[in-house]
């Protein structure tokens, strides 16, 4: 991994491997939809949530909002009781004794509570391997945006991809193209999904938050 690739620098984090090698994804759907990430080279940790997606859930853009270095360990305890244990790059703590669960929504909110406002977006693939383009935003055009999952009314987002140099026709019309052209790796991606939705399922894993159902999403009744 190229180690000037960073958080810092986000004119680098274009087509690049992700800095991004620790996230524990508080919020899940078909991969990490919100959390907390680290980046590997500075140790910035951010609270990270989705403002929007591709009609496959693979390209996924981010608007990110700087914690205190702290809050990483603090993060880790917070969540010593989840199952499965930690692991990288993407934790998804699933998984609850008794009410551990509820204790630790307490503790990250509070950690949550001293994010600063938004600056950074950034726009990944699938579990966060790759960045396609990072950019930074003045805070008040981030804060007040709606994440894409506490929504319905779809009409009320900015189009995210072309602000970061992406186009969401592009990247759902390609979707097809590129599962004949890379077909290994499209498979080790499928049977990453599906152990994560075995763990997810097999523990009812379901967010707390207003999070549309799979029907609700795709418009059905
Ligand atoms: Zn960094």
């Amino acid at each position: 991994m190229n180690s000037m690739v960073c958080c810092q620098n986000p004119e680098a984090l274009s087509n690049a491997d992700s800095p991004f090698t620790k996230i524990v994804a508080l919020e899940f759907y078909d991969g990490p939809t919100g959390g907390i990430l680290q980046c590997e080279t500075c140790h910035t940790v951010y609270q990270f949530d989705m403002l929007d997606w591709d009609d496959h859930h693979r390209v996924r853009i981010f608007r990110l909002r700087v914690l205190p270095e702290s809050s990483w360990e603090r993060s880790l305890q917070a969540l010593e009781k989840a199952e499965p244990p930690p692991r990288w790059p993407v934790w998804v703590p699933c998984k609850w004794p008794d009410d551990a669960r509820a204790e630790a929504n307490t503790k990250l909110s509070k950690i949550l509570n001293q994010a600063k406002p938004a600056e950074l977006v950034v726009a990944w693939l699938g579990y966060g391997e790759r960045i396609l383009a990072a950019r930074k935003f003045p805070p008040k055009e981030l804060d007040s945006e709606p994440a894409w999952l506490s929504v319905d009314d779809k009409s009320k987002f900015r189009d995210w991809f072309p602000l970061l140099g992406l186009s969401k026709e592009k990247t759902n019309a390609s979707a097809m193209e590129k599962n004949g052209g890379n077909a290994d790796r499209e498979k080790e991606r499928q049977e990453a999904l599906r152990q994560f939705q075995n763990l997810a399922d097999a523990s009812q894993f379901k967010s707390e938050g207003p999070y549309p159902t799979r029907d609700e999403l795709h418009g059905r009744p």
